[in-house]
């Protein structure tokens, strides 16, 4: 009936990965760590991995101006765990961060990188009980991540060994020294053993960080994580678009934005297999004909996607980065990034894949509120901006697919032709019904039978949070914490603002206004600590971490606050989540009810 069309996809010969790039087997690490990479689904380095991990395996010091998002934390949390050898006792390696939050991040990174090794972390920030920091010093650990004012702290009481530290790490150093911890950085620098090996990463690098670097660093290996500039005039017709959802509510997102966009033919990026596996399959409950294609697979797998490719099949392809390499994908009309990409040269290449030959093309971009800075990179890199837009609710949903049923009925109708072979059934009807009422049934049947989902969640829209509140990029958890903004934007925002800007260790601010206690089926027991119920309540809704109040754990359960205007979101939220790999009851403590 139809004429063969070209395929969406042009597929190449048979070897479709090749790579000429280091892999992390390449980059000389042990095979614990190799095995909790490919735990994690990463398949390959980042650039900066790729750069900064053999330098710092072989001992050199090291001065890496990269950003947030880059896979830095990997970077240096890598090479540490090199040096682990036997069980905790003193630490052998110290990272130094702005803020608690990163405290946090970094040390669950380190946990999960080092989970093979049996890493003990111990993250120390202001704010936190010192006791039980002490208590957990005693007992002995590999790697201590702190902020400054907090390791000062530790090093006047005398609580932190340092005759054993190894290596240090200066971790987003321009932002320490933006939040006035100058001071005590060299104070920890002078207390730590002038054997060691020194590691310092940036985003910038300011002439206070050259001579930071001149005085504690000898004979650094230099990396800077290049941004690659598209070629003059190749920018390609790309409607770019970003929408900012939680996590939980990623897929769900995604499966709306398509039905919406009804694209002819779409590239997902994922991050890793497991991502890629995971929507693949709920992109198929939603009714699209979606192919997973990673790095994972082997090649009859992979022959076999392409064979249904060819064939227009499928009309999705779920892919990791590496997966999609080989492949010369033509005729794409989206390219979806379900992840903002680590690297900004990755997006531009991404991106790359439509907007071809003069065609209009269209990149959409998941990201979690944390990562609005990763996204302003993009935009500095691509000079190119990328709109944000709004999730579509359900009555744009309906709306939508209501059009498109319009549309194919009018086709129908338009086409004439063959809808004399109906009549029959019409006219049968028109005996016993109104004919109107008989149109009314034959469109809800085409209406349903094109796939129209029965999807009536609204999904919360995290992208004006921010701008609400009027404190826009600097608030913390948008990881827009300096960077490249006006200098000196923390210290006078925080000066002026409601929430004075101290030198030194920023304590829990509490939520502000009204609050509701939230409790929470998972305790001591199960070796909960604030940190796994901030982590998991700030990555998981976008509240800020001072916007989490007291947090009490008891053996059975815990309970926290939240700001009252929340309680539905966070409920909602983490009810789908798991705190320390368990799915924990969640509701409003009874106390307060
Ligand atoms: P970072 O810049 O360290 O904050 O990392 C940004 C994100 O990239 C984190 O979610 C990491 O889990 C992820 N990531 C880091 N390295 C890789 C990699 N090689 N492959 C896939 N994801 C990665």
């Amino acid at each position: 009936m139809t004429e063969p069309q070209d395929p969406p996809f042009d597929v190449p010969a048979p070897d479709p990965a090749p790579t000429a790039d280091p892999t992390f087997a390449d980059l000389g690490l042990r095979p614990e760590s190799l095995r909790a990479l490919d735990a994690l689904g990463y398949e390959e380095p980042t650039p900066i991995q790729r750069e900064a991990i053999p330098p710092l395996v072989a001992g050199h010091d090291l001065l890496g101006q990269a950003a947030t998002g880059t896979g830095k934390t990997a970077a240096f949390a890598l090479p540490i765990l090199e040096r682990l050898a036997g069980p905790a006792a003193d630490p052998v390696a110290l990272v130094l961060v702005p803020t608690r939050e990163l405290a946090v991040q970094v040390s669950e990174a380190v946990y999960r990188y080092g989970r093979n090794l049996g890493a003990e972390v111990l993250p120390v920030y202001g704010g936190q009980p010192i006791v039980h920091q002490l208590k957990v010093l005693k007992r002995g650990v590999h790697v201590l991540v702190g902020t400054p004012g907090r390791v000062v702290d530790h090093l006047q009481r005398g609580t932190l060994p340092v005759d054993g530290i190894e290596l240090v790490v200066l971790d987003e150093a321009d932002e320490m020294l933006d939040m006035g911890f100058a001071e005590e950085i060299d104070t920890i620098l002078e207390a730590l053993p002038s054997e060691r090996q020194t590691v310092l990463f940036s985003a910038t690098m300011p002439p206070r960080i050259a001579s930071i670097a001149k005085k504690h660093l000898t004979d650094p290996v230099r990396i800077e994580i290049r941004r690659e500039e598209p070629a003059e005039g190749e920018a390609p017709r790309v409607r770019q678009a970003a929408y900012f959802v939680a996590r939980n509510h990623k897929a769900a997102a995604l499966g709306r934005i398509l039905d919406v966009e009804s694209p002819g033919a779409a590239i997902v990026f994922c991050k890793t297999r497991g991502e890629v596996d995971e929507l693949t399959e709920t992109l198929n409950g939603r009714g699209y004909r979606a192919e997973a294609l990673h790095g994972g697979m082997d090649q009859e797998q992979r022959d076999r996607v392409m064979g249904r490719l060819r064939s227009q099949t499928a009309d999705l392809l779920v892919a990791t980065d590496v997966a999609a390499r080989g492949l010369d994908v033509d005729h794409l009309t989206h390219v979806v990034n379900f992840d903002v990409p680590s690297a900004p040269e990755s997006y531009v290449h991404r991106i790359g894949r439509v907007g071809r030959a003069g065609r209009e093309g269209v990149a959409i971009t998941l990201a979690e509120p944390r990562q609005r800075r990763l996204l302003s990179n993009i935009e500095r890199l691509t000079r190119q901006t990328i709109a944000i837009e709004k999730i579509p609710t359900v009555s744009d949903l309906r709306a939508r697919q209501m059009e498109l049923t319009l549309d194919q009925v009018r086709e129908a109708l338009e086409g004439g032709g063959d809808l004399d072979r109906f009549r029959a059934v019409v006219d049968a009807l028109a005996d016993e019904f109104d004919v109107v009422d008989v149109a009314l049934a034959a469109v809800k049947l085409v209406h349903e039978a094109s796939g129209a989902t029965d999807d009536d969640e609204e999904i919360p829209d995290l992208a004006s949070r921010p701008d609400k509140k009027g404190k826009g990029k600097d608030r913390p958890w948008d990881d827009d914490r300096g960077g490249k903004g006006p200098k000196g934007k923390h210290a006078s925002k925080h000066g002026k603002g409601d929430q004075p800007f101290r030198k030194g260790d920023r304590g829990p601010r509490g939520p502000k206004g009204d609050v509701a206690r939230l409790y929470f089926g998972v305790g001591r027991n199960e070796r909960v600590r604030p940190q796994d119920l901030v982590g998991a309540i700030a990555g998981e809704t976008g509240l800020r971490g001072d916007e989490i109040g007291a947090i009490r754990i008891f053996d059975r359960f815990s309970l926290v606050e939240v700001p009252e205007a929340s309680v539905d979101h966070v409920i909602d939220a983490m009810k789908r989540t798991s705190i320390r790999n368990r799915r924990a009851p969640v509701r409003r403590d009874r106390d307060e009810q």
